[in-house]
């Protein structure tokens, strides 16, 4: 996705601490977003309340974000829907000056490390000018609480391991015996070859 849809951008908030604005948001296009099992769908609508307060340090994002994830039961496959309901708070802070910022960076501490700066990038969130990007804390937000088994019913029985059929479906005597997995297609055969395959299953006969 070449535009990211959870870019906000915060110019009709002061610069003032204490200022506050409130926005109700809808995202309909987005990346999918969880897993293979559970996940929002890249077209269902995310609704998020927002609301953004200029603080001393930056803009402090309170958010609450209402979807649906869906996909399937973890025990028999059938479809499931998860409402997501969750609450998120972020600190976006001001983006100092570069040249400032280096001035102030210790002595001796050098930041060549790719890794080191995506997690100095991770503790503290920073305005990308007007901008706040709502995608990680949104992202945080709806996965770390999706549940990574599914279920239908947490009652759910799941399926037979005989014939895949629920078990919800199936009578309480149902069973499989061992031999009827392996040889139910002989069940009624009668011990003789059919004259066509004569020939072809030599050695195959009775001991
Ligand atoms: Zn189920
Ligand atoms: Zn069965």
């Amino acid at each position: 996705m070449s535009v990211n849809p959870f870019l906000f951008n915060t110019h009709d908030l002061p610069r003032r601490a204490g200022e506050m604005r409130e926005y109700e948001l809808t995202i309909d296009k987005h990346d999918a977003l969880g897993f293979e099992v559970l996940a929002i769908a890249e077209d269902e609508p995310i609704d998020i309340d927002l609301r953004i307060e200029s603080v001393a340090e930056g803009v402090l994002a309170s958010a609450s974000v209402r979807t649906v994830a869906t996909g399937e039961c973890g025990r028999c496959l059938d479809p499931v829907s998860y409402d997501v309901d969750e609450k998120f708070q972020e600190l976006y802070a001001y983006v100092e000056d570069p040249r400032q910022a280096r001035k102030k960076a210790k002595p001796g501490k050098k930041r060549v490390a790719k890794e080191e700066d995506d997690l100095d990038e991770d503790l503290v969130r920073e305005m990308e000018g007007e901008q706040i990007d709502l995608d990680g804390p949104i992202r945080d937000a709806i996965i770390l609480n999706l549940p990574v088994n599914p279920l239908c019913d947490s009652e759910c029985e799941g399926l037979c391991q005989g014939c895949g059929v629920k078990w919800s479906e199936l009578p309480d005597d149902h069973q499989h015996e061992q031999a009827d997995i392996r040889w139910a297609g002989l069940a009624n055969w009668d011990g003789k070859l059919d004259g066509k395959l004569d020939g072809k299953l030599d050695g195959i006969g009775p001991l």
